[in-house]
């Protein structure tokens, strides 16, 4: 990767900056408020508790209810507050997503509530929600395989590039791949793709994902530590 600036300054495997804040909702089991770049999310978790109408349960497992919606200010022209096809998208495979992560077998016939509002848009939105979303869960005291630590890469201006914001993801030759991964196992948990790219940039793409999405992972796990001091170390 070359270490040519972007147009916000950046080199090309730069993330932009993640802050991360636990337990900022009372009312929630778990809850995370995140900030990557200019993009502002808050992210919350409820139960499980018994779902209804009884025939949506599941007898193996806990179902994942997660829903990503943009508040109507979340960006400059205003949002319509009714969820679109988008959002439902999005709320689906994140839900699968952090399926992989929640020890979702331990509570058959019930629901866990995932709400993720994303208060300012900036790019890279769907990405910064899972990874909120995934802490929040944890803040829960969900038990958990690992975390889900996600991150866009791509490209722009001829430029293979980690974490892309409005900016990049506008170039004419755009490519933003949105990735998350079960960490530390590094498993493959979400990809999502807009643009074009030939297989060898793809695999090089998904490569920068991987180191991006373990600086993320990093973070998160500071993050915890910090709100949750102990003795051994998470992996
Ligand atoms: P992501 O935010 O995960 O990258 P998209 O690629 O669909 O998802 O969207 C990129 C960006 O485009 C968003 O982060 C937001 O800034 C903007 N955007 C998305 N949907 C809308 C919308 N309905 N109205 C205005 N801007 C939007």
């Amino acid at each position: 990767m070359s270490q040519n600036k972007r147009p916000d300054g950046r080199a090309t495997s730069q993330l932009r900056p993640i802050s991360i804040r636990l337990g900022v909702n009372k009312n929630a089991d778990g809850s995370c408020f995140l900030e990557w770049g200019k993009n502002t999310v808050v992210a919350t978790v409820n139960g499980p508790r018994p779902i209804f109408p009884k025939h949506l349960a599941d007898q193996t497992k806990a179902v994942i209810d997660y829903k990503y919606r943009m508040a109507c200010f979340s960006v400059s022209e205003r949002k319509s507050p009714v969820p679109g096809k988008r959002d439902k998208e999005i709320s689906l495979v994140s839900g699968h997503a952090l399926e992989a992560a929640v020890m979702v077998e331990q509570f058959p016939n019930t629901v866990i509530d995932v709400n993720v509002l994303i208060l300012s848009a900036d790019a890279g939105t769907r990405v910064a929600a899972l990874t909120a979303a995934s802490l929040a869960a944890a803040d829960a005291g969900l038990p958990m395989r690992g975390l889900v630590s996600a991150v866009a890469a791509g490209r722009a201006n001829g430029e293979l590039i980690l974490d892309l914001n409005k900016e990049d993801e506008d170039a004419p030759d755009a490519v933003d791949m949105a990735t998350a991964f079960l960490m530390p196992q590094k498993e493959l948990v979400l990809l999502q793709m807009d643009g074009c790219a030939n297989k060898k940039d793809c695999s090089k793409i998904l490569e920068t994902a991987l180191k991006g999405a373990e600086v993320v992972y990093e973070l998160q796990k500071k993050a915890l530590v910090e709100k949750y001091p102990m003795d051994g170390e998470i992996q």
